[in-house]
């Protein structure tokens, strides 16, 4: 038997990267089949799970800008490319047999519901997987800011930040430094202090001011999801807790 999950409802962010596996660009089907697989494990140990997902491997506000383009046309292009990942994510979770709503920040009503925080409540009450697009729907933010917006309105017990290629958070950054200190445990405040790559400083500030634990792990392993949500520890925890006090969010529900 089982042992009972350690949450019942988190937040999974996945970046764009996370969805592009070994490709240059784009959606790389075997990598999304990997991550249904594993957002499908936890939903069958009746873990409510909501994703925030990403548009790196499409497109970036901050890329277009760079080329002459105005920043929130840009920023507005990469919250739609996220309605396309959370397309793409839906389609797979479905065949799958996970039942699952994507509510948008932006109205594209042909294709997603829109965001209305009580709605996506209820439907991860139903047990329906709830992905976020479009981010926060404002430019000059990114999907790290909505992952912590949207985390804290659901009352998510935590936020599990999928990173490609590492293992959770350094104290440099391990392609350029091979000599980076992996950090199993910190806390929001450090992360924010030493400019550490968590998520971006808003996000992190919003998690630290609400106390929202972020668990920062590896999505190459793919037994990592379900290990997280059993209790077990994986990757970097980022907690507003000392070290080696458990963090966990409490009368959050
Ligand atoms: N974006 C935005 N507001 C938001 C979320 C995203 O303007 O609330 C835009 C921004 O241009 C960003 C792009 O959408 O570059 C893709 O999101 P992000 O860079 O966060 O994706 P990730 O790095 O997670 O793949």
């Amino acid at each position: 038997m089982a042992s009972e999950p350690r949450f019942k409802r988190v937040l999974l962010k996945l970046s764009g990267e996370a969805l592009m596996g070994s490709l240059e660009y784009g959606t790389d089907p075997a990598q999304i089949e990997r991550i249904t697989q594993q957002v499908r494990e936890v939903h069958d140990r009746g873990v409510e799970v909501a994703v925030v997902v990403g548009a790196g491997n499409i497109y970036r506000g901050l890329e277009g800008a760079a080329e002459g383009m105005d920043r929130a046309t840009a920023d507005y292009m990469g919250m739609l490319a996220t309605v396309l990942n959370a397309l793409t994510l839906q389609d797979a979770l479905e065949k799958v047999e996970v039942d699952t709503r994507v509510l948008s920040a932006m109205a594209v009503t042909e294709v997603a519901e829109p965001y209305i925080r009580r709605r996506a409540i209820r439907h991860l009450e139903k047990g329906r997987t709830v992905i976020f697009a479009a981010g926060t729907g404002n430019p000059f933010f990114t999907t790290d800011t909505a992952a912590a917006l949207r985390a804290l309105e659901i009352h998510a017990e935590a936020i599990l930040m999928a990173k490609s290629g590492v293992e959770g958070v350094y104290d440099a950054d391990p392609s350029l430094e091979p000599d980076a200190t992996f950090l199993p445990e910190i806390s929001h405040r450090e992360a924010i202090e030493r400019g550490l790559r968590v998520m971006d400083s808003t996000a992190l500030s919003l998690c630290m001011e609400n106390d929202l634990p972020i668990y920062v792990f590896n999505m190459a392993d793919e037994r990592n999801i379900d290990r997280i949500v059993r209790g077990e520890r994986v990757g970097t925890l980022v907690s507003s807790k000392p070290a080696g006090e458990p963090a966990q969010r409490v009368g959050t529900r």
